[in-house]
């Protein structure tokens, strides 16, 4: 991640144009453009970084409709590094261009939320907003007229943070890497992951001084603070002994295995998956599955280890036709372009809507906001669950 502002054009001449993530790009489906999927994208960055073409707003505005869901990359015979390309290309936009309020205001949210300071006010935050009936605030972003049903932020904000949660006769020690979304707003979430995995006999401990993984600034273009995050939270993690990691954000698991370079960085159902899970007996329900995309362009988490999961509580599961297509949240995209956003979302809440099935599951805690954002919009009327809290549900606590 060196030479910030360069763009090898080695990377960039990997791209042959056959133009197979054409039919995977989200953003394509929207908006039928050249530019609007890796190929044009990919050209625009080469043609800039061959003085062909002056970088404008216009121009970079199609690199600022990329949900970053990698699902190019993913698709791509030719093994393009499309992350590493655009988070190249959005660090010479920003150099170029000047500073995105959007990307300020997001990413300095971020960074807000993991300060000492920032803790204490979404701590607070949550104790004061848990009196409202309702999980989610109807919140207006005026920067770019955004709508978003937005979880509040937990009463019990960060409160796993710096503990050790052991089982007797443990079969391992796994480091559980929260990220900021767990951490702030759904901290139930992590706190029923390790619930199960303490009942599958495995010790789980959470670091106390960890940042944000960096990703959404890496993903965005500010490659010297993603490496500053990166360097602090390599510093606290190595104070630590386990035998893996654990995530149940597959953004934060994909940076963690392919940025910091990781050896054993596991997605909570590819643990779940290979236990025997001690369910109760309940009313059989339903659920359909939302894969989501850096659980297969990130982490590489094979789709089998989410559906042996949910096998394994005894729900029925009905696989929807799109399982495997974005939500449309992909973080700051969303705020920034909340038009093509909800479109992608329209899309897929009708897909679930056909299943009929009573509960939406997902691994990521971006999806479960912008599932439930949808369900919210586009009334589905299904419960939006994170696979982690489903499971939970299930255990049997005897
Ligand atoms: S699939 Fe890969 S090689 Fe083909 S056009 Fe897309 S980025 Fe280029
Ligand atoms: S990252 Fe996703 S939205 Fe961006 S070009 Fe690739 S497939 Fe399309």
């Amino acid at each position: 991640m060196e030479n910030a502002f360069e763009i090898p054009i080695d990377l960039l001449q990997k791209c042959v144009r056959c133009g197979l993530c054409k039919s995977v790009c989200p953003t394509y489906k929207i908006n039928e453009e050249e530019g609007s999927f890796a190929r044009g994208r990919l050209a625009l960055a080469q043609m800039v970084v061959s003085g062909e073409l002056v970088l404008t707003k216009d121009l970079a505005k199609q690199w600022d409709q990329c949900a970053m869901c990698r699902r190019c990359e993913w698709i791509c015979p030719n093994n393009v590094e499309y992350k590493d390309i655009m988070s190249k290309a959005k660090e010479l936009q920003t150099k170029t261009l000047g500073k995105d309020p959007i990307k300020m205001m997001g990413l300095g949210a971020l960074g807000f939320m993991q300060s000492s300071v920032g803790k204490t006010v979404m701590k607070t935050l949550g104790s004061v907003l848990s009196i409202l009936p309702s999980k989610e605030i109807k919140t207006f972003i005026p920067i770019s007229n955004a709508v978003k049903f937005m979880p509040k932020p937990s009463k019990d904000a960060f409160d796993i943070r710096g503990k050790t949660f052991e089982v007797q006769n443990s079969k391992a020690t796994l480091l559980f890497f929260t990220g900021c979304m767990i951490d702030t707003f759904y901290t139930d979430t992590g706190k029923n992951a390790i619930k199960v995995l303490n009942k599958l006999g495995y010790n789980v401990i959470v670091p106390k001084d960890i940042k944000c993984c960096g990703a959404p600034h890496l993903y965005s273009g500010n490659i010297e603070t993603f490496n500053m995050l990166k360097a602090k939270n390599q510093a606290e993690i190595s104070k630590y002994k386990f035998d893996g990691i654990v995530v149940v954000c597959p953004t934060c698991g994909g940076a963690l295995s392919e940025d910091y370079k990781y050896q054993n960085v596991l997605d909570f159902a590819s643990i779940v998956s290979k236990e025997t899970i001690p369910v109760k007996n309940t009313k059989k329900e339903s659920v359909t599955f939302h894969v989501p995309c850096h659980s297969y362009s990130a982490m590489k988490t094979p789709l089998s280890d989410f559906e042996n999961t949910i096998k394994q509580t005894k729900a029925d599961y009905i696989k929807a036709s799109k399982a495997q297509s974005c939500c449309g949240f992909a973080g700051l995209f969303s705020i920034k372009n909340p038009k093509l956003s909800e479109s992608i979302q329209k899309e897929k809440m009708e897909d679930f809507k056909s299943t009929n099935a009573d509960y939406i599951l997902t691994a990521c805690p971006g999806c479960v906001l912008q599932l439930q954002d949808g369900n919210l919009k586009f009334g589905n009327n299904q419960k939006v669950m994170h696979i982690a809290d489903f499971v939970a549900s299930k255990l049997d606590d005897v």
